[in-house]
Formats: structure tokens, C-alpha cells, sequence
């Protein structure tokens, strides 16, 4: 996980978002591939594709329930560091 403002200079591009194409990305996953992403397209866009990823059919209700709480204790967990990495950045 990154921020365009944490990146190395080589990887400074005009990359748009990879979900709406349009928008200048906020954030940078590096996996198999990279895959940019918005501000808007992060709120709207990841949370469907956490659902498609792990949806497990109508008898799975307690599945997604335990799903949502794993990706919320990530979610707070990745705010955690980068609220680390801002004040690391800003103290020097
Ligand atoms: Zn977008």
C-alpha cells in the first residue's frame, strides 16, 4: 500500500485510476500488477469487488459478516500506518 506522495520518483506517473479511468489515482497497490485507485473509486468501487471476491452464495450470510469485520480490522489497521508513515514524513 501507498500514496502517490510516498512513492519513489521512477514510479511518479500520470497513471489514472485503474477502476474509473478518469481521475487522478490517491493510492497504489503493488501486486501481481499495480493497480491505481481514486478517492471516489476506493469508497465505491473496492468495496464491490471485497464483495464479489468473497460472497459465498445466500447460505454464507455469517461468512460475510465475518468477512466484513476482517476487512474492517484491516482497514483500521492500514490507517494505522499511514497515519505512522504522515508523521514520519512531516517530523523530518
Ligand atoms: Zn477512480
Amino acid at each position: 500500500m501507498s500514496t502517490c506522495d510516498d512513492l519513489p520518483e521512477h514510479l511518479k506517473t500520470d497513471q489514472p485510476c485503474s477502476f474509473c479511468g478518469e481521475k487522478e489515482r490517491a493510492g497504489i497497490w503493488f501486486g501481481h500488477a499495480e493497480v491505481h485507485s481514486c478517492s471516489a473509486c476506493a469508497i465505491t468501487v473496492l468495496p464491490r469487488l471485497i464483495a464479489d471476491a468473497t460472497f459465498k452464495g445466500y447460505s454464507g450470510h455469517a461468512d460475510s459478516e465475518t468477512t466484513l469485520l476482517s476487512v474492517e480490522m484491516e482497514f483500521w489497521r492500514a490507517v494505522a500506518i499511514c497515519k505512522d508513515r504522515y508523521a514520519d514524513k512531516h517530523q523530518k
